[in-house]
């Protein structure tokens, strides 16, 4: 792996059967991220982004190529060790949010430490320090669904900041939110990029991508620079 490089990919490809067939949906990836890098990969729908992140996230594994994250090979690892590589260096953010409605604000945002085996009482108080610092010390005992889109986006990113990973990763962070919430959202993403968070954004928006420091074009399984 190159020096300061976070993750690096190889000639990536994918496919997924279509009957006895296989669709390729990922052409010969190559990219690579360093440490505090901010990067947007912009493409339209089909293009491959979820798939393209759920390799990154250690979600699923590539058909060929090389994966190189924080110099552990993942392309060459197992469940249990791909289970590890993401609750270790990965935080999720998604469009839709996806908190867990049954419980409430803080139990959602302490749940990948408890994962990870830390003590609950420190879990507490990590993911208090992580959601006042996102401004919802008032929502801790607020179930998702009893608040508003841009409050649920930023408990989401309080949950993939409190294990503090390496890598931030976004898929369409912004594409249920109206714009100024949806603005409000970048503004964050870039003042994290300032503190020295590395983010890899996925989107098919033009407005969004140009927010990041760098910008990458997936288009029909092919990514450019
Ligand atoms: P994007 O996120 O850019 O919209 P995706 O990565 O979700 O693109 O999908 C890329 C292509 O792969 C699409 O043609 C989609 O239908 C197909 N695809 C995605 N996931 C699967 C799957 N699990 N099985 C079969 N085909 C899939
Ligand atoms: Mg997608």
């Amino acid at each position: 792996m190159s020096e300061h490089a976070l993750l690096e990919l190889k000639n990536i490809n994918k496919s997924y059967p279509l009957g006895s067939e296989k669709l390729q949906v990922l052409f010969d990836i190559n990219l690579t991220v360093h440490k505090s890098e901010f990067i947007a990969v912009r493409g339209p729908s089909g293009s491959g982004k979820s798939t393209l992140m759920n390799i990154i996230g250690c979600m699923d594994t590539a058909d060929t190529g090389e994966y190189f994250l924080a110099d552990e090979a993942v392309h060459l690892a197992d469940d249990k060790t791909m289970t590890r590589l993401r609750n270790r260096h990965i935080g999720f953010i998604f469009q839709k949010y996806q908190l867990i409605n049954k419980y409430d604000v803080l139990q959602n945002v302490i749940m990948p430490l408890l994962i990870r085996g830390v003590p609950r009482a420190e879990a507490i108080e990590r993911a208090k320090v992580t959601l006042a610092m996102l401004g919802l010390e008032n929502r801790l005992k607020h179930k998702p669904n009893e608040l508003s889109g841009g409050q649920q986006q930023r408990v989401s990113i309080a949950r993939a900041l409190v294990g503090e990973p390496d890598l931030l990763l976004a898929d369409e962070p912004t594409g249920a939110l109206d714009s100024k919430t949806g603005e409000d959202v970048l503004t964050l993403f870039k003042e994290l990029h300032s503190q020295g968070h590395t983010i890899l954004m996925i989107t098919h928006d033009a407005y969004v991508g140009a927010q990041a420091q760098k910008e990458l074009h997936i288009i029909d399984g092919k990514l450019y620079e």
